[in-house]
C-alpha cells in the first residue's frame, strides 16, 4: 500500500534514511508508525492508536507512545504539547508555527517565515539569565468559527 505523505513529512524511503542516520534499525512497528504519521502529521498517541484499530491492527497506546517518544529523542519527530495537556508529536521536526484548535484538539502548520523571522532575529538579542534558548515554539490556540453540526 502506498501513502503519499502530507507535505513536508519524509516518505518511508527517507524515514528509513533518518532511521540509520541514528542507529536505529528499520523496523516494521516503526515503518508502520510513520506511515499513519505521513497521513496524521500531528497526532498524540491515541490518535495513532485509533488509525491501527480502524485498519484491524491491535497495538498498545504504551507501545506506539515509546516509538514516537524514541523518534522525537532522536528529532526524526517532535513532541508539541497542546494547550490542553496532551502529548502530540510531530511527523515534521523543524521549528514552525502551529494552530492548535482547542475543540477538535487538531493541529495545523502555518507557513509564515516572515513571523519566524521575526521572533528569531528578537530573540537573537535577548537573553534569559540563566538560561539559553533551545527552541521556540509558536503556537496559536485558536477555536472554530463555524459551529461543527
Ligand atoms: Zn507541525
Amino acid at each position: 500500500m502506498a501513502v503519499k505523505p502530507q507535505k513536508g513529512v519524509r516518505s518511508v524511503e527517507e524515514f528509513k534514511t533518518q532511521l540509520h542516520r541514528h542507529g536505529l534499525k528499520a523496523t516494521r512497528p516503526r515503518i508502520a508508525v510513520h506511515t499513519v504519521m505521513m497521513d496524521l502529521v500531528h497526532a498524540s498517541p491515541d490518535q495513532v492508536v485509533e488509525r491501527f484499530r480502524e485498519a484491524g491492527v491491535k497495538v498498545t497506546v504504551a507501545s506506539v507512545y515509546n516509538i514516537l517518544s524514541e523518534l522525537s529523542d532522536n528529532h526524526i519527530y517532535a513532541r508539541r504539547l497542546s494547550a490542553a495537556g496532551k502529548m502530540f508529536f510531530d511527523a515534521i521536526p523543524e521549528s514552525h508555527v502551529h494552530l492548535y484548535d482547542r475543540e477538535n484538539h487538531t493541529y495545523r502548520d502555518v507557513v509564515d517565515e516572515e513571523l519566524s523571522a521575526i521572533v528569531e532575529e528578537h530573540l537573537g538579542r535577548r537573553k534569559f539569565k540563566g538560561y539559553s534558548i533551545e527552541d521556540i515554539d509558536i503556537q496559536f490556540v485558536v477555536r472554530p468559527t463555524k459551529r461543527k453540526k
